[in-house]
């Protein structure tokens, strides 16, 4: 994490358990943010926008900050990205715009992360309606899952005047910045504020309603104009390992759901935690059993250090809070005593050749077995695809690659003419985030907008602020 991105000081000894699960980083000020502000070159061609993957005119919205417009600066960043709030929170910035960012090299780059926090904060506190529906145009469409590219998409299709239903299967919206980032870097409220800005924009959710069980996806082509498929992933996958069913071992993700879902005294967590996985996942669990109040916490990863997931600021952020990792080191039981987990046994790993995803590919070191004493094991290795989702589209005509759903660039309509798709069921290659699915989303409604001929400028007719 870049030295200038300083977290409030964490001293769990001298907080209470509700305390440890506030935001890490504090709100700026209005003399902090607009100090940061003035910083700004407001570059002409400016990278940052560039690495931004839905294009907010970063310059702009920061000028606006520094001139006291903070409604302006809210309006020019949602302009582009719907969801700013939480990208504000959880985009891996030192990655996108503060790692383009013409000052990043010599100097600190600017903070625009927080920048845009302190804007969206402002719109959220202000209660500011920045869109209207657009007029009427007579076709409706159906959104499955209301994660960040069923929000984004569904209320730039608003803003065109589109009837949009939003089918989710859970029984709150906002797909994993709801239920899967962990509170303390954003809390549930932010990403149900959006929710509500999308269904104050017309938007219709039907929560509660999984697509393939109480309605087939094909009543949804035959009942709707167009149908957007953003089901996201599902949940961790087994490990294929003996004792998985053993008391104390964990789905990573319904980890981190039951903190953001749950009284937070009432979460059960080990004294002495492995967690099996180091990605986004494995990091947030560790961190989360860490501010429960688990004594070790061991994330446990077959590869090395240079092949891990995680983004290198949350590795830091993870040693920063007391995580131990050990690389090359695979599991191959969870031992159990009683029913209740008591060790994970371990062989160790060495780098061979690299595999399909270029990483080199961990062997087994033979006779190096050897158990680390827990008395939970968090899992957290990736998230299945969902083949139900897939099988039913596939039924349609829809092409498929692994498990993720195809489609065309610049559209994102799938092999099927009346279905889109977007967000973390198509991410087939490279990373998934946030920032990603909520692009996703925009294109998408470009595409459906195209396809029935609806001009994308009328978006700006139906702002106001
Ligand atoms: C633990 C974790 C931490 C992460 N941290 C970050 C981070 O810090 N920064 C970042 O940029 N990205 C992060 N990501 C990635 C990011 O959350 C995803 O890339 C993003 O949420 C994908 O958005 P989506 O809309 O495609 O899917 P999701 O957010 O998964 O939403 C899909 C929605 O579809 C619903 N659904 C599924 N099936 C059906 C059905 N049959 N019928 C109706 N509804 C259905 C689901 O309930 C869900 O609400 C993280 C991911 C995880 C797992
Ligand atoms: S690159 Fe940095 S200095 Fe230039 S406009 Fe973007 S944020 Fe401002």
């Amino acid at each position: 994490m870049a030295e200038h991105y300083k977290p409030f000081k964490y001293k769990p000894w001298e907080m209470s358990l509700e305390q440890r699960f506030q935001e890490v980083f504090p709100p700026y000020s209005q003399r902090e943010a607009m100090q940061e502000a003035n910083r700004c070159l407001y570059c002409f061609d400016a990278p940052c926008i560039v690495a931004c993957p839905t294009h907010i005119d970063i310059p702009t919205f920061i000028k606006k900050i520094a001139t006291d417009n903070v409604r302006g600066s809210a309006r020019t960043i949602l302009e582009s990205n719907l969801l700013g709030a939480t990208c504000s929170r959880v985009c891996p910035v030192e990655e996108l715009c503060e790692g383009a960012c013409v000052l990043a090299h010599d100097h600190k780059p600017i903070t625009i992360g927080r920048l845009q926090r302190y804007s969206m904060d402002y719109a959220s506190s202000h209660k500011i309606k920045f869109f209207e529906p657009g007029k009427a145009n007579g076709y409706k469409i159906a959104i499955v899952g209301s994660g960040p590219a069923g929000l984004s998409c569904a209320g730039e299709l608003a803003k065109l005047g589109f009837d949009i239903t939003v089918f989710e299967k859970k029984k709150w919206g906002g797909g994993l910045d709801t239920y899967g980032i962990v509170v303390f870097r954003e809390p549930v409220e932010v990403s149900l504020s959006e929710v509500k800005m999308i269904e104050d924009m017309g938007v219709k959710f039907k929560f509660n309603h999984a697509i393939g069980e109480q309605v087939t996806f094909q009543q949804l082509v035959d009942e709707y104009d167009a149908v957007f498929v953003s089901v996201g992933l599902g949940n961790v996958p087994s490990m294929e390992i003996p004792g998985e069913d053993l008391d104390g071992v964990l789905d990573g993700l319904d980890f981190i759901e039951e903190t953001k879902t749950e009284a937070l005294s009432t979460i059960k967590y080990g004294q002495r935690v492995c967690i099996i996985g180091a990605g986004n996942t494995g990091i947030d669990c560790a961190t989360i059993a860490r501010r429960l109040g688990s004594q070790r916490v061991m994330i446990v990863y077959r590869r090395s250090e240079a092949e891990m997931p995680a983004y290198p600021f949350e590795y830091e952020f993870a040693m920063r809070e007391g995580v131990n990792f050990m690389f090359l080191t695979n599991p191959v039981e969870v031992i159990g005593k009683d029913g209740k987990v008591v060790a994970l046994r371990c062989q160790r790993m060495d780098l061979g050749e690299p595999d399909a995803s270029q990483r080199r590919k961990p062997v087994a070191v033979p006779d190096s077995e050897f158990d680390i004493p827990c008395d939970m094991v968090i899992t957290a290795i990736g998230q299945k695809k969902l083949s139900n989702v897939v099988d039913a589209l596939v039924k349609l005509g829809v092409h498929t690659d692994r498990g993720y759903i195809l489609v065309e660039d610049g559209t994102n309509r799938t092999a099927h003419p009346k279905i889109f798709a977007g967000g973390d069921c198509i991410r087939n290659k490279g990373e998934a985030s946030t920032v990603m699915a909520v692009e996703d989303g925009k294109i998408a409604a470009r595409g459906i907008a195209k396809k029935f001929a609806i001009q994308l400028e009328e978006v700006k007719q139906g702002a106001k602020g």
